[in-house]
């Protein structure tokens, strides 16, 4: 039933306000539409089958009855930008998670967000920063809501609905609800935090709408920005496309790893790491985490600390992710 309601969009976003042109200084069709080998948008053989250039719209191998594609609105991939600056790898690390408990009731959301979903690895201002925290709710959050307070920076966080603490959980619930209410930025990192390049696309929608249907529990929002578990996929078709018909705009990456998780917590290489982007007088994305084996509430407290100091030592301002990327993060 629902494939054919999807159908149905399809046709009526075709007839409606259909791009008719595309190609090389034209643009791109519009959602679900081909493009066919003389510039031409629309479905069918003539526009999907032989000649269609993927570059300005979907394509499909074959075109019995109707495609699968369709489903996902394939944006133009230029429009993910793929800076240069520091790539990060964080391939070592291990999670235990469990299985997603209730099923999905939200379909797939099939209206083209005006925002193309983009890469960011650092701020937009040169004066700014982000404060970035991944894999919670966790135990210790109540107490880095304290102190972050304390010093009036607001930060962003990248959760997950059931990894370390579930986030239907009293505990989890609360620090949620602190998250949002004292102004940081709350963003997905999938329900189970998931490896996005080691799943379908089926599997991936999951996770990323089970986590949206608790935020949307708890906060009445759900997030517009994301960051892979691991890092992994950001640039990897079709992930960004399958988040951007999501109605995801940022793909949140980093420019600073402490590596915490690896060496818990030391703060000389979390300073030696950030000094490398400040000597340069860039912006700076660095990726903490809320949880990791043999943590304690002291190291996550002393990271903190530690970075914040720093930057503030080097007259940065402490931004939450809507503010570092001028974007807004919840839909
Ligand atoms: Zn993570």
């Amino acid at each position: 039933m629902n494939f054919i309601i999807l159908l149905l969009i399809v046709f009526a976003i075709t007839t409606i306000h259909a791009k008719v042109q595309c190609g090389s200084g034209v643009g791109n069709c519009n959602f679900g539409l081909c493009c066919s080998k003389n510039g031409k948008c629309g479905v069918g053989n003539s526009y999907c089958g032989s000649g269609c250039q993927k570059k300005y719209g979907v394509c499909y191998p074959t075109f019995p009855l109707f495609p699968v594609y369709p489903i996902f609105p394939f944006f133009p991939t230029t429009t993910t930008k793929k800076k240069t600056t520091t790539k990060t790898t964080t391939t070592t690390k291990t999670t235990t998670s469990t299985t997603t408990t209730t099923k999905s009731t939200t379909t797939i959301s099939n209206t083209p967000v005006s925002t193309p979903i983009e890469v960011f690895h650092e701020c937009l201002n040169d004066n700014h920063w982000a404060l970035t925290f991944d894999d919670g709710p966790y135990i210790y959050d109540e107490a880095l809501l304290d102190y972050l307070k304390s010093k009036n920076v607001k930060a962003t966080f990248f959760i997950n609905g059931n990894t370390y603490l579930n986030i239907r959980s009293d505990q989890g619930r609360r620090i949620v609800k602190r998250l949002y209410e004292e102004g940081h930025t709350i963003a997905s990192h999938t329900y189970n935090h998931i490896d996005l390049t080691a799943h379908t696309i089926e599997e991936i929608i999951e996770e990323i709408t089970q986590l949206e249907i608790a935020l949307k529990e708890i906060i009445g929002v759900k997030p517009t920005f994301i960051r892979p578990p691991y890092g992994r996929g950001a640039y990897e078709d079709p992930i960004p496309q399958v988040l951007e018909s999501l109605g995801y705009t940022g793909i949140i990456m980093w420019n600073v790893d402490p590596a915490d998780w690896e060496n818990l917590g030391d703060t000389d290489y979390a300073i030696a790491e950030m000094k490398k982007v400040v000597d340069n007088g860039g912006p700076l994305i660095i990726v903490n985490h809320n949880r990791y084996d043999n943590m304690t509430q002291e190291s996550l407290l002393n990271s903190a600390k530690a970075e914040i100091e720093y930057m503030e030592s080097n007259g940065y301002t402490a931004v939450p992710m809507s503010e570092c990327i001028g974007r807004n993060p919840y839909k």
